[in-house]
């Protein structure tokens, strides 16, 4: 069945085919709160989101996979509730499988009890090489009693219990790996962030998902295509257990050339200090990219226009960027900046002295408002352009007017420009001259910034499982250049996108204040 609808922010649509049409959708998102949310997660949270409100009555819940508590915390849950709400994302509800322990743990007992599983202590050395050989344990044919007695074992969490996991019996020899008699109960005595020590058996998230989407009033389970294989399993599940059935749709996972996307990894560089946190502009984190200028419209877009694709990608950044640039091109205000550096001071003659003209912020949108324009006989440009001029040529200097190149002095070395006589020219004509930014030198109106861009963090395309983060970390990955900006920016909110004229466009992460000396803008990439 093909459902077709508009993308809220987007106002677009998409086709995308899907297993029922029947009645209202209720979709899921489980994170683990063991990592802030990345852009992976964004494709998952954005999908669920789409198709739960893809037609009235549906429901987006949102369910923390909270079965692990040696990789969990408090930190983590608090972020992702954050990291979803900064996407705009809503859910219906909230969940924690941690709310269903009691449930499960019944559950578990009663496939004991119908003789659909068994305890098992071969698992956590032997058991791996018994899977891949088809084998069955030796433990397989434990009986009922025994495997409840070991099961109450592990629910002590002594040494004895330790050693024992709880195995499903499906089928040792199928050629489907996940089917060879998976665990579905283990023991852990790391305390919980919600439940404390109640508990010292934890399910697996192959236990939990059959189950809870089931109780839980899941009409569509989407996962991504890595866990097809599982897809029998979670069925298999559903039936031992006498559970209503969940129909699954997948998709594929969603990677990034030269990127980390896997948890336990972006923690490794957080705690050893790579980055300057979860929300480094350089981290593929939802607040990550946010904070390096990513609009969450433009984030929508891209996610549901490839998201629905089966083929796992490595996808580009630049196409990433590209919609970006649709949504802030037209309403970032237009500012200038001069890199201090290459700053070459020019004398303006003809013109009297310090003045102040009112233009408009993005001259194709007036509707954006207008900005100061300081002019006057002592001005600032760039290197660059000085160096581009030769005597008596004919210059465009923006929001202003032409001027001729009368004079241009070397410094003693004679590699650049020290100084220029410019003479102002009142109507000239536009059309043929260079077009060149500047800014009047005069007290209050160079503003001291930073301008800051970014490097890949890692060097290699595509990380292998087995590669070593370490190994592949590009040495330097921000190169921060002092810059005066107009006097304008002062009055910018933090967060801000602007274009630097001739320069791109930037987003404000350390908004004026008084006793700061610097104002710090993100060169947001478009390409
Ligand atoms: P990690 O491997 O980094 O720990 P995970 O997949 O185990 O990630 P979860 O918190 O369990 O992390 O993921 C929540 C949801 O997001 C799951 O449905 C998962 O399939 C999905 N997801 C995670 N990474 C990606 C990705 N790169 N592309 C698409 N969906 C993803
Ligand atoms: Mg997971
Ligand atoms: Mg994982």
């Amino acid at each position: 069945a093909k459902v077709r609808a508009a993308a809220s922010s987007a106002g677009a649509s998409y086709d995308i085919d899907l297993p029922t049409l029947e009645g209202h959708i209720v979709t899921r998102f489980p994170p683990e709160p063991s990592g802030y949310l990345h852009i992976g997660h964004a494709k998952a949270a954005l999908l669920n989101d789409y198709f739960a409100h893809v037609r009235p009555g549906g429901r987006l819940l949102c369910r923390f996979d909270d079965t692990n508590p040696s990789k969990e915390s408090m930190e983590f849950q608090d972020a992702i509730i954050k990291d979803l709400e900064l996407m705009d994302i809503v859910p219906d509800a909230t969940s924690y499988s941690s709310d269903y322990f009691q449930q499960m743990y019944e559950l578990a007992v009663q496939l004991i009890k119908e003789g659909k599983a068994f305890a098992d202590d071969s698992e956590l050395g032997k058991g791996d090489q018994e899977r891949k050989n088809r084998l069955p344990s030796k433990r397989r044919n434990l009986g009922i009693e025994e495997t409840l007695a070991r099961f109450e074992e592990m629910t002590t969490g002594s040494i004895e219990g330790q050693r024992w996991c709880i195995r499903a019996r499906i089928a040792y020899d199928s050629p489907n790996g996940t089917l060879r008699d998976p665990v579905i109960y283990r023991c852990n005595l790391t305390p919980h962030h919600r439940t404390g020590t109640s508990w010292k058996v934890y399910p697996t998230y192959d236990f939990c998902a059959p189950i809870l989407d089931s109780i839980e009033g899941v009409t569509l389970a989407l996962r991504t295509n890595e866990y097809r294989d599982r897809n029998a399993q979670y069925e298999w599940f559903q039936d031992a257990l006498g559970l209503r059935k969940v129909p699954i749709y997948d998709f594929s996972r969603m990677n990034f050339v030269r990127t980390l996307l896997s948890k336990r990894k972006l923690t490794q560089i957080v705690e050893e200090g790579k980055v300057w946190g979860w929300d480094d502009p350089r981290m593929p984190t939802i607040r990550g990219i946010l904070r390096r200028g990513m609009t969450v419209a433009a984030l929508r877009e891209f996610v549901l226009k490839q998201g629905p694709s089966r083929n796992t990608l490595n996808l580009e950044w630049n196409a990433f960027w590209a919609f970006n640039k649709k949504y802030i091109d037209p309403v970032a205000p237009r500012h200038t900046a001069i890199l201090q550096e290459d700053a070459v001071y020019c004398t303006v003659h003809g013109v009297d002295n310090l003045e102040e003209l009112t233009k408009p912020k993005y001259i194709k949108k007036p509707e954006l408002g207008t900005k100061k324009v300081l002019v006057g006989k002592t001005i600032v440009l760039e290197q660059v352009d000085a160096q581009s001029f030769t005597a008596n040529e004919e210059i465009t200097l923006m929001n202003w007017g032409n001027a001729f190149v009368r004079q241009i002095t070397k410094d003693t070395d004679g590699k650049r420009i020290a100084a220029l006589d410019l003479e102002f020219r009142q109507g000239g004509d536009v059309k043929k001259t260079k077009k060149i930014t500047w800014l009047a030198a005069v007290d209050g109106n160079l503003v001291n910034v930073d301008l800051v861009s970014f490097d890949y963090l890692i060097s290699k395309d595509k990380l292998e499982k087995t590669d070593e983060v370490g190994d592949f970390l590009t040495p330097v990955t921000e190169f921060r250049k002092q810059a005066f900006a107009d006097i304008n920016v002062k009055d910018l909110e933090h967060s801000a996108i602007v274009q630097f004229e001739r320069k791109g466009y930037f987003r404000l992460d350390a908004a004026f204040q008084k006793d700061q000396p610097r104002m710090v803008f993100f060169d947001i990439p478009t390409r």
